[in-house]
């Protein structure tokens, strides 16, 4: 049986070991993780590894977590290889690159813009509606107007190798956009094309904030919006008891209200592992059939620092930046 404590000792000494994480946690870590305590934060995918570490720079220094999630997942939204958070998002199928995002702190403020064009930092509007405006969201051109008006560059996200794949994609997509399936090589939504980050943060102080930024499903409808950018589906915090964020067809988290639904269920008692889990649950109780074909992802934290994900599907990474490591990445347990 794998022996976490040791493997986070053993991880210390060799950046390798993130590959040795990958194939060996899978499954077999204990449903309660060791809390390592705070600051700590947690993101999704293998890209959240250096999101966290920017994130870190913040929480290190004794800052707010507020501010580390927001720096954090600027480095995805800004990363030109990246095609599913920022500026280089794929586009939807009229190729309109449209960016959803929304943060949440520990007082219970919240902000969010939906399908906003041609501003490369949505989680930082997202910030600006929260601190700003009477408003919890801003949309379309809506989003964009507020956000030259705070100052944001107005200019063309559609990057070139972007365009290349979505005129490949409308040669054969009968203009029907493509669901988030995994292990289908290839395709966007596929292993190769993760996804949203959401990230959460727990402070010095013991304070959580968490944020949430995706492109959304490529090649998705012109004006669909998934769970990343609403408040309680693909990002939930309360101070009280932890947040949860989540990644993979928006609808179905939708649908379900799946990190508030796991936020609730921690303050309930489950560990966020067990919280994450009954939330998948629901979504392939509610649709077996559909869910076969999906990838739902979920990760959570609590007050203490301890962490957890599941999802539907193999597959979900998630990175973890603490005092005692800063680029851990840990395979999510899955129902399939
Ligand atoms: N959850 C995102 C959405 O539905 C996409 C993803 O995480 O893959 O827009």
């Amino acid at each position: 049986m794998f022996n976490r404590r040791k493997f986070v000792k053993l991880s210390a000494a060799g950046a390798s070991l993130s590959v040795l994480s990958k194939q060996v946690l899978a499954n077999a870590l204990p449903s309660v993780p060791t809390a390592t305590g705070f600051p700590i934060v947690i993101s999704t995918w293998n890209f959240g590894i250096a999101a966290n570490q920017e994130a870190w720079k913040t929480l290190s220094a004794g800052g707010r977590a507020l501010d580390a999630v927001e720096a954090g997942v600027k480095i995805p939204e800004a990363d030109i290889t990246n095609h599913t958070v920022g500026r280089s998002g794929y586009p939807d199928r009229d190729g309109h690159v449209t960016l959803d995002a929304c943060i949440m702190d520990e007082n219970g403020n919240c902000g969010a813009v939906a399908a906003m064009e041609h501003i490369a930092h949505p989680i930082s509007v997202a910030r600006l509606v929260m601190e700003k405006t009477p408003h919890v969201m801003l949309v379309g051109e809506g989003a964009t107007q507020f956000a030259v008006e705070q100052g944001f560059k107005k200019e063309k996200l559609l990057q070139a190798d972007s365009e290349k794949a979505w005129k490949e994609w409308l040669k054969k997509a009968e203009y029907k956009p493509v669901i988030n399936i995994e292990n289908s090589k290839g395709l966007p939504g596929n292993q190769y094309n993760h996804d949203t980050i959401g990230m959460l943060a727990l402070d010095a102080k013991g304070n959580i904030s968490g944020a949430c930024t995706t492109s959304g499903m490529a090649f998705k409808m012109h004006g669909r919006v998934g769970d990343s950018p609403i408040i309680g589906a693909g990002l939930y915090v309360d101070n009280e008891v932890g947040g949860a964020t989540s990644t993979g067809v928006g609808e179905e988290v939708i649908r379900n209200v799946g990190s508030f639904l796991v936020v609730e269920l921690m303050r309930q008692g489950l560990s966020p592992e067990a919280a994450c889990k009954e939330a998948v649950q629901r979504i392939i109780k509610k649709k077996p059939e559909t869910a076969k074909q999906i990838q739902v992802g979920f990760l959570a934290i609590n007050k203490k620092g301890e962490y957890g994900a599941y999802a539907i599907q193999k597959g979900f990474s998630y990175a973890v930046c603490d005092k005692n490591k800063q680029d851990l990445l840990i395979d999510g347990k899955s129902f399939y």
